[in-house]
């Protein structure tokens, strides 16, 4: 039986609403680690957990990064639906396997063709 556009619109409508929530938490461990650092700030070159710090720094904004895009992901594959496109490959045009689509509601291009 294929998949009802509701039924895909219900899946990312779920999935965006997961991925706020973690872009939230990035979000706020960064704030609290901004805190964290201008308390520290004084003797900052002496700290030994400066570099730890620096280090946390850079990987949450790579995580808060990648969920940012992951939410454009899904922003631009409801943009599809609704254009009736969704789950269609973009290079073939064929249909993508809703195994692919489960996993990753937002692929545009089928198993064949991903980049
Ligand atoms: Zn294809």
């Amino acid at each position: 039986m294929p998949r009802t556009s509701a039924a895909s619109a219900k899946k990312l409508t779920e999935r965006r609403k997961e991925l706020v929530a973690l872009l939230e938490d990035a979000d706020r461990q960064l704030a609290e680690l901004r805190h964290l650092r201008e308390s520290l700030h004084d003797d900052d070159e002496h700290d030994p957990d400066g570099v730890s710090l620096s280090s946390e720094w850079s990987r949450l904004e790579g995580l808060r990064q990648s969920r940012l895009e992951a939410v454009a992901e899904i922003d631009a594959a409801a943009a599809r639906l609704d254009r009736g496109e969704y789950g269609i490959c973009s290079v073939c045009g064929k249909p993508i396997a809703a195994a692919r689509l489960d996993a990753r509601p937002g692929a545009t291009e089928c198993i064949d063709h991903a980049r």
